[in-house]
């Protein structure tokens, strides 16, 4: 066997949302080849899907962007979900990337080829070609999770889930129902619960929420921001951000340490200064430890719940009627639309595509008791299949970019030795891959997470599918990685 020095290489990207057009932007500045195929017909990823009202970020606009981009034209201190689409936008608009990506294009298998090192890419509509590198950028809470309800199907009016709103549904003045009190369901309710006539809201579980502050920057601000990009990263690496995150990963990780005491006081003088009325103080009252759910961060919520026209129903729903909610105790709830605010498929991933790897292996046979990745990254049996924001990563109230940045950091190591011809496959071993999946689950049921919630960060046994470390342990893992957990195949000499 020998080398190719100089390999010019093919890349599939796969979602042109936020990771996707990271590393398209990354591959257009080395010249290389690649391609972004894109399911729908905009650029976005979750920003185009989510158009709730109250959609905002909920990581300071000025850390929720790429290293390489700061936008000095943010509104205000967290942005509202419309602007973040804006800032990818223009982002795809100065890379020129359109012309990389093939809108309305679905992949619907990806399959390796060992005599080749390649991957074939076949769409939805039966076309196909041939990469070297697949980038799987398709994202985490993209498959909606519609609520197994007895009748939903027969309700009269407009019944829709918050990823696919419903512009023509009745909200001003209307009978509204909203099940579901996620990041979703929370902040919908502090955008419509003055407009419309009745707010339903029905909670399962309630929320700890952590108080954030809110404002708005000026002109004079965004004027100092454009002329000095100093002032965006004095926001962006302020402590009050950068130093959260280390904090609270570190919480998350130390569940009887200082931080996590820190965040469990706060939450609870919040909630206990903010309720006013002593019923719906009980209706709100968590019975599981703050941040074991994703921790809801909001400037008002506590305020705007407390609105005449919201109720907090807390009963179970027996089902869905024509003309509303049938609680069990026989109460019924008139509605003229209903919001499912439910959550996502977290497990899916690039999935629905079939995806197969070396010797056959398939992605849902290699994922059948939970989706895992090497390091989040990487997959044993699926060479040179690189993912961004893929199973196991870090999550919270942080920004993803920052970890699909560094991310990308680690993969563009890997993909070097493609590059340089040292390489004509890489994968992490099934050993190296089956002792790190080992330390993260055992680490990860010692995490909040698993302190006793349901939630999306859950696998379907039961354990937290995140990155179980420390922030500075993921940053390290991911500046280097190991090459002695990858085998490395030549290229034959043809
Ligand atoms: P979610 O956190 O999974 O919440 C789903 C909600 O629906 C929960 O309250 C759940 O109750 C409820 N639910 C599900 N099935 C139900 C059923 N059959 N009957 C009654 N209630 C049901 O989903 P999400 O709110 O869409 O948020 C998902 C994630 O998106 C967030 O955690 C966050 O990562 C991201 N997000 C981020 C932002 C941001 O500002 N950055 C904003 C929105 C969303 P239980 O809790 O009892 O299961």
């Amino acid at each position: 066997m020998t080398a190719t020095t100089n390999r010019p290489l093919r890349h599939a990207v796969i979602g042109a949302g936020m990771a996707g057009i990271l590393a398209a932007i990354k591959l257009k500045q080395r010249g290389e080849h690649f391609v972004v195929y894109e399911k729908a017909a905009k650029i976005g990823g979750t920003w185009r899907e989510n158009r709730y009202p109250g959609l905002s970020c909920d990581v300071p606009a000025h850390a929720y962007t790429y290293s390489f981009e700061p936008y000095p034209e943010w509104q205000a201190y967290y942005a509202t979900g419309s602007e973040v689409q804006g800032y990818f936008e223009q982002v795809v608009a100065k890379y020129r990337l359109a012309e990389d990506i093939r809108f309305n294009s679905e992949v619907s298998a990806l399959d390796w080829d060992a005599g080749t090192s390649q991957w074939t890419v076949t769409l939805a509509d039966g076309s196909r070609d041939v990469f070297d590198v697949v980038i799987a950028a398709s994202g985490v809470l993209h498959h909606p999770r519609l609520p197994d309800i007895e009748g939903l199907n027969s309700f009269e009016g407009p019944a829709f889930h918050t990823a696919r709103w419903d512009d023509t549904a009745p909200i001003e003045g209307a009978k509204v129902g909203l099940i579901g009190s996620g990041s979703t369901g929370i902040q919908i309710v502090t955008a419509i619960n003055k407009k419309v006539d009745k707010l339903v809201h029905f909670q399962r579980s309630p929320q700890w929420v952590m108080p954030v502050p809110q404002f708005q920057y000026t002109e004079e601000e965004r004027e100092a921001f454009r002329r000095d990009p100093a002032l965006i990263d004095a926001i962006r690496f302020a402590d009050e951000y950068i130093g959260n995150i280390k904090r609270f990963t570190d919480a998350i990780t130390d569940i009887d340490g200082p931080q996590m005491t820190m965040i469990e006081d706060v939450c609870r003088q919040h909630f206990e200064s903010s309720i006013r009325d002593p019923e719906l103080k009980e209706k709100l009252r968590p019975n599981y430890r703050a941040a074991c759910k994703r921790l809801i961060y909001s400037w008002c919520y506590y305020e705007e719940v407390q609105h005449p026209a919201v109720f907090v129903e807390t009963g179970k729903v027996a089902r869905v009627e024509p003309k509303g909610v049938r609680m069990a105790d026989g109460t019924f709830h008139e509605l003229d639309t209903l919001i499912l605010a439910t959550g996502f498929q977290a497990d899916k991933f690039i999935r629905p595509a079939g995806v197969t790897g070396e010797n056959g292996m398939t992605l849902d046979a290699f994922w059948a008791t939970r989706p895992t990745a090497h390091y989040a990254v990487t997959l044993p049996h699926f060479p040179n299949l690189f993912m961004l924001n893929g199973p196991t990563g870090p999550v919270g109230n942080f920004s993803l970019i920052d970890i699909a940045e560094r991310q990308w950091d680690y993969i563009d190591q890997l993909i070097d030795l493609l590059r340089n011809g040292e390489a004509a496959s890489v994968m992490p071993t099934v050993e190296a891959h089956n002792a790190y999946e080992e330390r993260r689950i055992a680490a990860a049921k010692t995490t909040i997470f698993g302190s006793g919630c349901t939630s999306w960060y859950l696998d379907a046994t039961g354990v937290p599918a995140s990155w179980p470390w420390s922030y500075d342990a993921f940053a390290d893992a991911m500046a280097k990685p190991v090459l002695s957990e990858y085998a490395i195949r030549t290229l034959v000499a043809a």
